[in-house]
């Protein structure tokens, strides 16, 4: 232990996305020494994937008001999101997404010079009448305007980024407080250990345990495994968004905000069948709903192509223009994965995994909460932060509204740095004494992994537990189906336990890392399955056949996941 290289700073931030780099950009420019960990270079970070928009009230193209966008985010989480939480999101909304603009992020325009902003799903003015054009839009590109602007901040405020350094586990003292992390450089495959006064979690989600995903490779859950591991509970892990349009076959994501910008889905009569389900607002219906009636029409024989097992977008009417200036690069990825020109054809969508509601559960300054049976309420873990994705504070309940996310990452991670500077001089000045005992178990779980010389392969059991996730939680979910793939991801987390990689070389050895990921997304698929199994109603977006109403007597509140002995 004692050659183990040490580092020390007053904040680690695990995580380069939009969360980690909002909350970093704070704590530098109060002159913290912050370091920012990311296993690949800061814009490659997920966020830059984002396409649709950034939610906010700001009025400029239909009247709008933060209450409305409050209201529409307490009922798209089906009543179980924080109402304080989200009226704190919805009313620093138009101020994050101002700021984003003074920092340069490079916005669509609307003739007047104000933000240009469209529509999308579950957006409404006068608490639900009619559809509000409140997502602030980058073209299709807007998570890649918002990332770079960050990043570019980040560096003028001399924020140290550790760049492909992979996080491994929290080290906890024995007061439950959380003194910095022990992480691997993946370039010369070492380990280090970095003491912080502060840790704070970005990791963002977790969306490769299925095997059709809308998420990149990156998103193996990691912050969500260090967490269970250190023995905190995972919260709402019940609840998963299934986007509507992932390309059919690819899982690529095409943005709400085509059909924000008049696109429509058509089943195999050329029906806008949306029109039957949601008769007000149509294909612009929350996430879960739209859903849930594409697999309804997929199931009922309305689909199209030969196995009839999709349905499709069309909008061929918008006209070369508006898809060329507003929607660029989904006319690339449908041409690209989906083999259409969207100016001349529809593309096949299915409804494909994307965003974890659930997560870390943490207030709305960051601070992660630990629940405590005892005294039957939640207790602040010291030093552990958690924002973005990986985060359930829970602003989007059991169903987020597109473009909120985005936002969460802003204000969430603007709050969080705030709340750190603010209580910094009040903490303790010096680092506390290494909790040895959980820097070994850390250096023993790597270890055990290092030397094992035979047993499963990464790639097999990975494999095992995506089919598993894709066969057993989809969007329409039975108690059956659930409890055998419970059985189902207990066997591939036995057989996880003997992961074995034969290359054993130090130096970016990619091999290491999958193993490693995969530990952190067994975590996470038994926290997922576990939860919905027992979850005996249908809310947002889990919808259970054996019980489809929502059950607000039994059921309006949330769900824990303790990892050491599946109990929830
Ligand atoms: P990420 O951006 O995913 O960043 C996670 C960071 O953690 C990365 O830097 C990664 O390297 C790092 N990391 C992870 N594990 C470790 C580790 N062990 N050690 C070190 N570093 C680690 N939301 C909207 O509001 N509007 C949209 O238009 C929109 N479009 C989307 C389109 C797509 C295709 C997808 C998939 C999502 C979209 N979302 C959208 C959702 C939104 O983009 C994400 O929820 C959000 O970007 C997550 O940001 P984050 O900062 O939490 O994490």
């Amino acid at each position: 232990l004692s050659s183990l290289p040490r580092r020390k700073f007053d904040v680690v931030v695990i995580g380069a996305g939009g969360a980690g780099m909002r909350c970093s950009l704070q704590l530098a420019q109060a002159g913290l020494s912050v370091a920012v960990l990311s296993k690949v270079f800061p814009t490659r970070s997920h966020t830059v994937a984002a396409q649709g928009g950034i939610s906010a009230s700001l009025g400029n193209m239909s009247e709008d008001h933060w209450q409305w966008h409050m209201y529409d985010t307490v009922k798209g989480s089906d009543w179980l999101g924080d109402q304080d939480a989200i009226e704190f999101l919805c009313r620093e909304a138009p101020n994050a997404v101002y700021e984003l603009e003074h920092f340069g992020m490079p916005f669509d325009r609307n003739p007047d010079g104000t933000i240009y902003q469209r529509p999308f799903g579950g957006h409404t003015s006068h608490f639900g009448e009619k559809p509000v054009q409140r997502a602030c839009a980058a073209a299709d590109r807007t998570g890649h305007a918002l990332l770079h602007t960050l990043y570019q901040r980040n560096v003028a405020s001399r924020t140290h980024f550790f760049v492909e350094w992979m996080a491994l586990d929290l080290i906890r003292n024995d007061d439950g407080d959380v003194l910095g992390v022990t992480a691997l450089e993946m370039e010369t495959g070492d380990i280090y250990i970095l003491e912080a006064k502060t840790t704070v979690l970005a990791t963002g989600g977790a969306g490769r345990i299925w095997a059709a995903s809308t998420n990149a490779f990156i998103n193996t859950g990691d912050g969500l495994g260090m967490v269970a591991r250190a023995g905190i509970p995972l919260q709402d892990m019940e609840f998963w968004q299934f986007h509507p349009t992932g390309v059919a076959g690819a899982g690529v994501l095409i943005t709400e905000g085509v059909r924000g910008e008049g696109g429509i889905l058509l089943n195999k009569d050329g029906e806008r069948f949306m029109e039957r389900y949601a008769p007000n607002l149509k294909d612009l219906a929350p996430r879960d709903f739209v859903s849930r009636s594409m697999d309804q029409e997929i199931k009922e024989g309305r689909g199209c192509g030969p196995d009839g097992n999709y349905v499709v977008l069309k909008l061929d009417h918008l006209g070369a223009d508006v898809i060329n200036k507003r929607l660029p690069s989904i006319r690339e990825i449908a041409i690209r994965f989906g083999n259409v020109d969207p100016i001349k054809e529809p593309i096949p969508v299915v409804p494909t995994i994307h965003y974890q509601m659930g997560g870390i559960p943490a207030n709305y300054h960051g601070q992660v909460l630990q629940w405590d049976a005892a005294s039957q309420s939640n207790k602040v873990v010291n030093g552990l932060y958690a924002i973005g994705e990986c985060a359930a504070v829970s602003v989007h309940g059991a169903n987020r509204l597109g473009t909120n996310s985005l936002l969460d990452l802003v204000v969430f991670g603007r709050a969080t740095g705030n709340h750190i500077v603010d209580t910094h001089l009040e903490r303790q000045r010096e680092h506390k004494d290494l909790a040895v005992e959980s820097v070994t178990k850390s250096l023993d779980r790597v270890n055990a992994l290092e030397t094992r010389a035979s047993g499963e392969k990464v790639q097999d059991v990975g494999n095992a537990m995506r089919i598993a996730m894709q066969q057993h939680c989809g969007v329409f979910r039975t108690l059956d189906l659930l409890n055998k793939g419970v059985a189902k991801i207990d066997e591939v987390a036995e057989q996880a336990k003997n992961i074995y990689f034969k290359d054993k070389s130090k130096v970016f050895n990619m091999a290491r890392q999958e193993a490693l990921e995969i530990e952190n997304m067994i975590e996470v698929a038994r926290a997922t399955i576990k939860s919905a199994s027992l979850r005996t109603e249908s809310r947002g977006a889990h919808a259970l056949n054996d019980h489809p109403e929502r059950d607000d007597v039994n059921w309006l509140k949330h769900t824990l996941w303790y990892s050491n002995d599946g109990r929830v």
